[in-house]
């Protein structure tokens, strides 16, 4: 079993970014969805920094983070956690999992269509053995979502090639270390939900509720995400902030009246 951070509670909900650019409007909106849930449910909602990746890690995002939550009235319940200092963590969920070591290329994989663990032969990443594969879940508010049976049944991976652990197999061990009890994030991970409800159901009979919201996409139909160079939010003015709270309110489809940005957040968690 995962060992605990903290106990149990009825609601624990949690935002977790990755330290790879500031916060945009996309990212603002899925802090804000969760927010509010935990908010609604008097439960906590906790920040995760998931900097497991330092390639992609931009410098001082961090900190833009955390500031520009504060600066929107979110904030946190307890300590934040790093991923980076979770290492031992993410060792012992890797020795309780059935995994393998693979060679395997991504031209290699795309050629197959996907990995065939019959045509592998061991390399430096690792793999985890998927047995048990999840082809549905019920979403809060998407409803009974269906993965695709490739993907549902794939040999995803634990550890890259690299050296560093994957988003799932720490996203995974954190959600449980830290008893979170909903897990409200953008859509972009809505597939990737089967993986992860197969990696707890490997350790753990405890898992998460999930409920995925839905993307911002910009005027071409992309995801706006800091891959697609999303404008950081301007947070150095009361005005600009309480017009971000808008646009996420508005977004996650509420139809916000015209209050402070204090009021704003009252509103969303009282009605
Ligand atoms: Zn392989």
């Amino acid at each position: 079993m995962i060992p605990r951070l903290y106990n149990k509670v009825p609601y624990r909900g949690r935002f977790a970014p990755s330290p790879t650019g500031q916060l945009h409007a996309g990212s603002l909106m899925a802090a804000l969805g969760s927010w509010i849930q935990a908010r609604k449910a008097e439960g906590e909602w906790l920040v995760r920094i998931e900097d497991i990746d330092p390639p992609r890690e931009v410098s001082g995002s961090k900190a833009h983070i955390l500031a520009a939550l504060e600066a929107h009235g979110l904030y946190w319940d307890k300590d934040i956690v790093y991923q980076s200092d979770r290492t031992e963590a993410y060792l012992f969920l890797i020795s309780q999992l059935r995994s393998y070591f693979c060679s395997c290329t991504r031209q290699k994989i795309k050629e197959q269509r996907n990995h065939i663990r019959s045509l592998c032969t061991p390399g430096k990443a690792l793999r985890f053995q998927n047995t048990s594969p999840i082809y549905s879940f019920d979403d809060l508010f998407q409803g009974l979502i269906k993965i695709p049976k490739d993907m549902a049944e794939e040999d995803f991976l634990l550890m890259r090639s690299d050296g560093y652990f994957t988003y799932q197999l720490a996203v995974v061990c954190d959600d449980l270390a830290q008893g979170i009890t909903h897990v409200i994030r953008g859509e972009d991970l809505l597939h990737a939900t089967g993986w992860q409800l197969n990696l707890m159901a490997a350790i753990s009979e405890n898992s998460p509720i999930y409920g995925h919201l839905p993307l911002i996409r910009d005027s071409r139909g992309l995801k706006l995400s800091k891959q697609n160079h999303a404008k950081p939010l301007d947070y150095t003015n009361s005005e600009a902030v309480r017009q971000n709270l808008r646009t996420a309110l508005i977004g996650l489809g509420h139809s916000p009246p015209d209050l402070s940005s204090s009021e704003l957040l009252s509103w969303t968690i009282t009605t």
